[in-house]
């Protein structure tokens, strides 16, 4: 068993006993629920809608090499700058670079899982460069030395006595804050960031090939902060976020508000073209949009999980997930958790080391069923599963058990010999290493239907 296995497993083992964290994520989930009933009224027929987008992301990923070209000469002749980055060490290098070129002492930070991905924040920690989280769910992290807990809220695990507690802590400032308390203080102390960062860095929710734009959503206002305080402007995106065209928003920015937070659309929304015009007064001097791919061209290569490649990063799937609700978005140990990261993590990192995060779900199709963009996740889970068989990638303990359950089944005489309970002892004891010991097994009945039959037949 990989190491990794073993972590995620004796994580989920404490976690999923720990019923504070569980009493925090059901307070959490539930006014999500509630805000999501709300916001998705404003779809008359939503089949329609979540089909469209589906079929919307397969255009963009099935011509993924068309539109990102697109999108990289209308973005350059606007001014703009494009870096095609194969991996973690090429998107690091890069911005280290652009960060020499300008002297930069301190980055401003808006909300992106790619950084995340890319490990940005050690990485410049290490290269003597700040990085400040902007977004006040990142901050709160930032400050704790803790990774995003959940891929749209942060800081979800954690209550709002929790989070009085840590500014108490680092930023000491009186203890027992309310929430407006506490943002008026990461507020405060974020302004003068903004005004004295190099340079800002963001994600972007999507790429637009037909404009060569970059469309970012967020609640707070940070983001657009980020991008008109500093000189520099740096986007850091996974290739698979492109769009066609402008138009394609009319539809996906309610679709990832009304998924992602419940809401109708997000606060603020704004289209990034490249840096500042000649007659425009805010933006910065420079532009530089990343594309990253980082093994998403693996996963475009393999037709059976291409369509994971659809995602938004919406988080429904996460909320949806009992075994995310019970082991928690940190036990995953990934950067995307919950059915998603379940799904591409293999592929995008190793499938030897992460094959178990696909064993991570019931198969309940509770994720599959609140996609936005219908991506069959628990089908995808079972086909990385299937891979990793493929691949001889099962522990010898579950060979061996299957090895022997087959032999068994096989066998008309040993099926009648033994009585239901002595199957039900033998099964427990061949799979529960693989499985584990709490795993539900099947109860067999008494008799086989083979010796019911006989008696039947004679008459008993
Ligand atoms: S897989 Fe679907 S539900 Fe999950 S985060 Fe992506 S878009 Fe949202």
């Amino acid at each position: 068993m990989q190491q990794t296995e073993k972590t995620f497993l004796a994580k989920s083992e404490i976690k999923a006993q720990d019923l504070e964290h569980r009493r925090k994520i059901n307070f959490n989930m539930q006014h999500y629920e509630a805000a999501f009933e709300r916001g998705r009224q404003q779809f008359s027929d939503m089949p329609t809608a979540r089909e469209r987008a589906k079929n919307v992301k397969w255009r963009a990923i099935e011509n993924l090499d068309k539109y990102l070209e697109e999108f990289e000469a209308r973005f350059t002749a606007q001014g703009g700058h494009v870096i095609w980055a194969e991996n973690v060490e090429q998107a690091q290098q890069e911005i280290l670079k652009i960060c020499r070129e300008k002297n930069a002492r301190t980055v401003v930070k808006s909300k992106s899982m790619v950084t995340e991905e890319i490990h940005l924040n050690e990485f410049l920690e290490k290269n003597q460069i700040t990085p400040i989280e902007s977004d006040l769910g990142e901050y709160i992290q930032q400050l704790d030395g803790e990774p995003p807990y959940h891929i749209v809220t942060p800081a979800m695990h954690k209550s709002k006595e929790d989070i009085a507690e840590l500014f108490h802590q680092k930023l000491g400032v009186d203890a027992g804050l309310t929430p407006e308390q506490l943002t008026q203080v990461a507020r405060e102390k974020l302004r003068l960031e903004f005004q004295q960062a190099d340079i800002g860095i963001t994600g972007a929710n999507f790429i637009l090939a037909d404009i060569g734009g970059v469309a970012v959503t967020e609640n707070e206002g940070n983001a657009r902060l980020t991008t008109s305080f500093p000189k520099t402007h740096i986007a850091i995106t996974g290739i698979e976020k492109v769009l066609p065209s402008l138009n394609d928003l009319a539809l996906f920015w309610p679709l990832l508000a009304t998924f992602g937070t419940g809401q109708q659309v997000t606060v603020f929304n704004t289209i990034f073209t490249g840096p500042r015009g000649d007659t425009e007064v805010d933006g910065p001097d420079d532009m530089y949009v990343i594309l990253l791919d980082n093994g998403r061209t693996q996963i475009l290569k393999d037709e059976a999980v291409r369509e994971s490649l659809y995602c938004i990063r919406c988080g429904a799937c996460l909320n949806a997930c009992p075994v995310y609700k019970n082991v928690g978005g940190h036990t995953y140990g990934t950067t995307y958790s919950g059915p998603i990261g379940s799904v591409i993590t293999p592929h995008l990192r190793s499938m030897p080391e992460y094959k178990h995060l696909s064993y991570a779900s019931s198969l309940c199709g509770n994720c599959t069923a609140v996609c936005p963009v219908r991506i069959n996740l628990h089908e995808l889970l079972l086909i990385n599963r299937h891979e990793s068989v493929e691949a001889h990638l099962g522990s010898g303990s579950e060979k061996a058990a299957w090895f022997l359950w087959k032999r068994a089944s096989l066998s008309r005489k040993l099926m009648n010999m033994a009585s239901g309970k002595t199957k039900d002892k033998v099964i427990r004891k061949l799979f529960s290493k693989a499985w584990g010991e709490r795993r539900e097994l099947p109860v067999f009945a008494p008799k086989s239907f083979n010796q019911m039959w006989q008696e039947n037949k004679a008459g008993r």
